[in-house]
């Protein structure tokens, strides 16, 4: 990749400045979560929370499990809230935001509750089979995951994301038609294309391809609907599309099931070891003061697959691009789109390539504009940048 051809401007010191703070953001965040799980584990006070959650749980096992969550995930809150705070003040001081501070709790208010109830299905139905199966927990509990992971996957687009945004079909009918011409080529349906309100939250564009079987559906952000030609949103709908010919969702899912289940095997192993060798309090597999060590695993396991994971997504988003390129008319709009949706988001055009390997699940405009172009040459076309 070292001698790739790079195109257009190089990024302004403002885009530098936002995308390192916002990296450094994630870092410390990522840093807060693992430290706040080795301290529970390494001075037992996970132990002193279980006690203290089977007093509050009227020593019902369930009940209690539930209390313990609602304990880890509210001191998770207060040592993250500060951090959530500096993202939020960054997006409004780059101008990238008018989000109010009213709607921004609300909006962490909402993410803390759905939070809520998507972790104790899951701790539930974990510890429910460590109980019944103490042997084999880890291949049950990874289909029932599976399970809940694809329902969420299908239920996401009109169940989820309804609670922080408001979605409506697309009325537009030069774009209708369009994309069924465009679906036409592909030899596929698409189900619904959605005018998604993003103004409300943000200045920044985007657009995706969400949902599973009946809910799959384009999302087109009114930021970028309100202020694109027609014949830009044409190509990011052809990218989007992209995604679909290529049963990219699916994929993801494939990929997903693979990695819980080395998750679950290495969680099992991690608790065996640490019982066998009497590395804590808890010397029970059920005992729920072992949850930290479970979602240290799970930490552990994404950050050291995140390359990995992100190398994947970069793969599929070439592929999206090639889609895009070979079934619109003219590859200009789709230069310009991106060079808009770079701008208006303060995307990096060129980050470093530790960046960009590291953190990107895109690959960098440059490169995806020094494809476009390569293609546009290709094809004897005269883009205008
Ligand atoms: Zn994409």
């Amino acid at each position: 990749m070292a001698d790739d051809p790079i195109s257009g401007q190089a990024d302004s010191p403002e885009a530098r400045r936002y995308n390192r703070i916002r990296r450094w953001l994630g870092i410390a965040d990522f840093v807060v979560g693992f430290v706040f799980l080795v301290v529970l584990l390494a001075t037992g006070w996970s132990e002193w929370l279980r006690d203290l959650s089977f007093r509050l749980g009227l020593q019902n096992y369930s009940l209690s499990l539930f209390m313990y969550l609602v304990l880890l995930l509210g001191i998770g809150k207060a040592l993250s809230i500060g951090l959530e705070y500096y993202g939020f003040r960054l997006e409004r001081r780059f101008k990238l935001s008018n989000q109010r501070f009213g709607s921004w709790i609300w909006d962490e208010t909402k993410a803390f509750l759905v939070g809520l109830v998507m972790g104790s299905v899951v701790v539930e139905l974990l510890y429910f089979t460590i109980r019944q199966w103490p042997q084999h927990w880890w291949m049950l509990a990874w289909v029932l995951f599976m399970g809940l992971f694809i329902l969420l996957a299908q239920l996401a687009p009109v169940v989820l994301f309804p609670i922080f945004y408001k979605f409506e079909p697309l009325e537009n009918e030069d774009l209708r038609r369009r994309l069924v011409v465009l679906s036409e080529h592909a030899g596929t349906r698409v189900r619904g294309v959605y005018r998604w309100k993003l103004s409300e939250k943000s200045k920044k564009a985007n657009a995706a391809l969400t949902g599973l079987g009946n809910t799959r559906r384009i999302i087109l952000a009114d930021t970028l609907l309100d202020n694109y030609s027609p014949e830009e949103i044409e190509a990011v709908l052809a990218h989007e599309l992209g995604h679909q010919v290529h049963r990219h969702i699916l994929k993801s899912i494939l990929v997903q099931a693979a990695i819980t289940f080395v998750g679950f095997w290495a969680a099992n192993w991690a608790l065996h070891y640490a019982i066998d060798h009497h590395m804590f309090d808890f010397d029970q597999m059920s005992d729920f003061a072992n949850l930290p060590l479970l979602a240290l695993v799970s930490v552990v396991l994404s950050f050291l697959l995140m390359p990995a994971l992100n190398a994947y997504s970069r793969f599929n988003e070439r592929q999206a691009d090639r889609y895009a390129f070979e079934s619109i008319a003219s590859i200009g709009p789709l230069i310009s789109s991106m060079n808009k949706l770079a701008e208006q988001n303060l995307a990096e055009r060129m980050p470093s390539k530790w960046v960009e390997w590291f953190f990107h699940s895109h690959p960098s405009i440059s490169r995806r504009l020094a494809a476009a172009e390569e293609w546009g040459r290709t094809q004897n076309m005269h883009p205008h940048i």
